[in-house]
């Protein structure tokens, strides 16, 4: 099967044995607990739905055949995801090596939780260069930590080459995909060992459930993972699963026109005279316009963009667009923008900012799948204010 019918049948039989409603949708099941007849036989396996639940089973197994996965597990966030993978897989004193350009809310749970209050270990590399990662590697290093492409500045990193650096060493390499989502980069072909998704953005799509899940192939780590999800308890609700299971119905059309949308508001962008710099991986300029082209089959629907003016200019950008939600998050249907200084990244201490390229006059696009010559109107006309 392919991409597009992966993600409408994965998980999704209908079941017209003895007992089932041959129902087209995966019911949303909500029940806590499961009766049985035998005391110790659970009903079709399942005992309790922090354990196991059919709606959220339903969604792993499809997160796992997007990502040419063995295995999937939801949890309640892209955080909690992560949140599981460390407490699984690392202990105080192992050391973590991350790419410096990443989702805010990823570096303050390394940070400030697993560094300050549990001694994990911290390094924070420009991953766009393979040396950075081979450099800061120690004899404790246990978890590459990378995104590709970075959050805000669509930086990439070499995964295939970082992947095969590490893998002597016995160290695991996770990748934070959820700005290309499964339809344009798997990074597990290219050698990672863990690919982590915010199921809020793209994945679930309609900017109205927050969720996250892992994908593995291992299934030693998958074991101990899938412990975790349980004892640790950050499960996806059964509500929430079925959200997802629906919007991946359409990831693939919608990544499409998300991206055809990005590029043309990239071309533009990048011609007008009140712009100094486009960051998108789909432009040629794009200093890894080569790796782009391949380890990703598209370069989705995130850019950023550098206004010519001051922090009080961006805003005023922002805030005079019409279509363009002024808000966190990413890659609903509906456009996004944001100023990473103030909004996403304010957790970033300014210094580190400043020395990523993350400066105040930044600007964060989500494109979204409205008509595109709207979008453009809208961004031309906000540009008369400043
Ligand atoms: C949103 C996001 C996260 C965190 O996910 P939540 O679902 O908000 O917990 C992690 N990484 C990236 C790239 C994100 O955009």
């Amino acid at each position: 099967m392919k991409f597009e019918t992966l993600a409408i049948h994965t998980g999704e039989k209908p079941d017209l044995g003895p007992g089932g409603t041959g129902d087209v949708v995966m019911p949303i099941h909500l029940a806590s607990t499961y009766a049985r007849e035998k005391v110790d036989i659970p009903t079709a396996g399942y005992e309790y739905s922090r354990t196991e639940n059919p709606t959220r089973d339903a969604l792993q197994e499809r997160l796992a055949a997007l990502e040419g996965a063995k295995y999937a597990l939801a949890f309640a966030s892209g955080l909690a995801a992560e949140t599981s993978l460390v407490l699984s897989l690392l202990k105080s004193g192992d050391h973590i090596v991350a790419a410096d350009d990443l989702y805010g809310g990823t570096r303050r749970l390394f940070s400030r939780i697993f560094n300050a209050n549990f001694g994990v270990e911290v390094d924070y590399v420009d991953a766009q260069d393979v040396a950075n990662v081979s450099r800061a590697l120690k004899s404790n290093t246990r978890l590459i930590w990378l995104e590709s492409p970075t959050n805000p500045l669509l930086k990439l990193s070499d995964i295939a080459a970082i992947s095969e650096i590490t893998h002597q060493r016995n160290i695991i390499v996770g990748v934070d995909n959820t700005f290309m989502s499964p339809y344009f980069q798997q990074p597990l072909s290219l050698g990672a060992d863990i690919v982590m998704h915010s199921t809020t953005k793209f994945l679930n799509g309609h900017s109205d459930s927050i969720g996250g899940a892992l994908m593995l192939n291992d299934s030693t780590l998958y074991e101990k993972l899938k412990f975790t999800q349980n004892a640790a308890g950050g499960i996806l609700s059964p509500f929430e699963s079925y959200l997802i299971l629906r919007g991946t119905k359409t990831l693939a059309v919608r990544m499409d026109r998300h991206q055809e949308n990005a590029m043309k508001i990239a071309h533009y962008l990048r011609s007008h005279p009140k712009v100094k710099h486009v960051f998108y991986p789909g432009l040629e300029e794009h200093p890894q316009y080569d790796l782009a082209k391949r380890q990703m089959s598209g370069a989705g629907g995130m850019l950023s963009f550098e206004i010519a003016g001051n922090l009080s200019q961006a805003k005023k950008y922002v805030e005079g667009l019409e279509y363009f939600a002024l808000a966190e998050s990413l890659g609903g249907v509906e456009s996004l923008i944001e100023l990473p200084a103030i909004m996403t990244h304010a957790s970033v201490p300014a210094e580190e900012r400043k020395r990523i390229g993350i400066s105040d006059g930044l600007i964060r696009l989500s494109a979204g799948i409205e008509n595109v010559d709207d979008l453009l109107a809208d961004l031309e006309s906000a540009f008369k204010l400043i």
